[in-house]
């Protein structure tokens, strides 16, 4: 494979949309991504369901998931904030956790009400405790090309939070575009310092297409020498600091691109395309990706 395609949608995307989904329809969703060809699935938070009522069910999800043997091959990580999510999510058998932090200080404090050095205090517990009862650990570092908040954010912060979390023992690290306002000049000389401290191999790129340059610094990234990017399948989920506005890049805007150049990534984009299509019938609003469109009219 040339290209690891880490699909967020039934967790990134659907934390973002206004409507709940019924468990089973979650459960189709994920069964109809993994015979699409994807391997890594992010399926679930385990965070406060009185803030996100769309992840009420994870508990119930997972435990479906994890004794569906045909799936038994595949990733299926949970994002969890803290060390009472990381519970819950070992009582529902979870193997794989994301942890998260930010670049920015408003935005840690507003969205998890710490400073970063506390963030990283408190993820340094969680992934002691995942760790001892042998739960993979992935960081997810927000804000990395701006912050809502705080505008412009700083690459030596951000070195400073990569070198932290990987020496706390997380296998991979994401770097989020949060408000999509990153582009690929940017992309290239964040890249440079990261490639200068760390091996690329270990970095996923997990781009927003709020303005329209997703795929231009998926594809900087690639020639940086990235081959990890998460993305959401049709584009689902919206972007929660402007509204209407598009969120995660779509699986199958990335999947088309790097295919046509001649990479593998592993995914049917036919078999994307019904599994995006049986969401948008059931979010009840349409998704945002270019190529899902054209490919779910049945053009070619
Ligand atoms: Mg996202």
């Amino acid at each position: 494979m040339d290209i690891k395609i880490i699909e967020v949608g039934p967790r990134d995307g659907l934390q973002n949309e206004k409507k709940v989904i019924a468990t089973a329809d979650k459960y189709k969703f994920i069964k109809m991504l993994s015979e699409a060809g994807l391997t890594t699935i992010e399926v679930a938070s385990f965070v406060r369901t009185d803030k996100i009522p769309q992840m009420k069910d994870a508990r119930e999800l997972c435990q479906q998931l994890f004794t569906d043997s045909s799936l038994k091959n595949l990733s299926l990580p949970c994002l969890v904030p803290n060390l009472k999510g990381l519970e819950k999510a070992s009582e529902a058998g979870v193997k794989e956790i994301s942890v998260f932090t930010a670049t920015s200080e408003s935005f840690n404090q507003k969205n998890i009400n710490s400073s970063i050095d506390e963030s990283l205090e408190k993820i340094g517990k969680v992934i002691d405790v995942a760790k001892a009862s042998s739960i993979k650990v992935r960081g997810y570092i927000s804000t990395v090309f701006g912050c809502p908040y705080d505008g412009e954010t700083s690459v030596a912060v951000l070195l400073k939070i990569m070198d932290r979390l990987f020496n706390q023992g997380v296998y991979e690290i994401a770097l989020g575009d949060t408000i999509g306002i990153g582009n690929p000049a940017q992309t290239k000389s964040i890249l440079k310092a990261v490639k200068n401290s760390f091996d690329l191999g270990k970095v996923a790129m997990h781009f927003h297409d709020t303005r329209g340059m997703a795929l231009a610094n998926a594809l900087t990234s690639l020639e940086m020498g990235i081959n990890i990017f998460d993305s959401s399948a049709g584009g689902l989920g919206g972007c929660p600091y402007a509204k209407g506005a598009t969120g995660n890049v779509a699986t199958e805007d990335l999947v088309y691109m790097f295919e046509a150049m001649g990479l593998n990534t592993g995914v049917d984009l036919d078999k994307l395309v019904a599994a995006s299509k049986f969401m948008e019938q059931q979010i009840g609003r349409e998704l945002s990706s270019k190529v899902y469109k054209v490919l779910s009219r049945g053009e070619k």
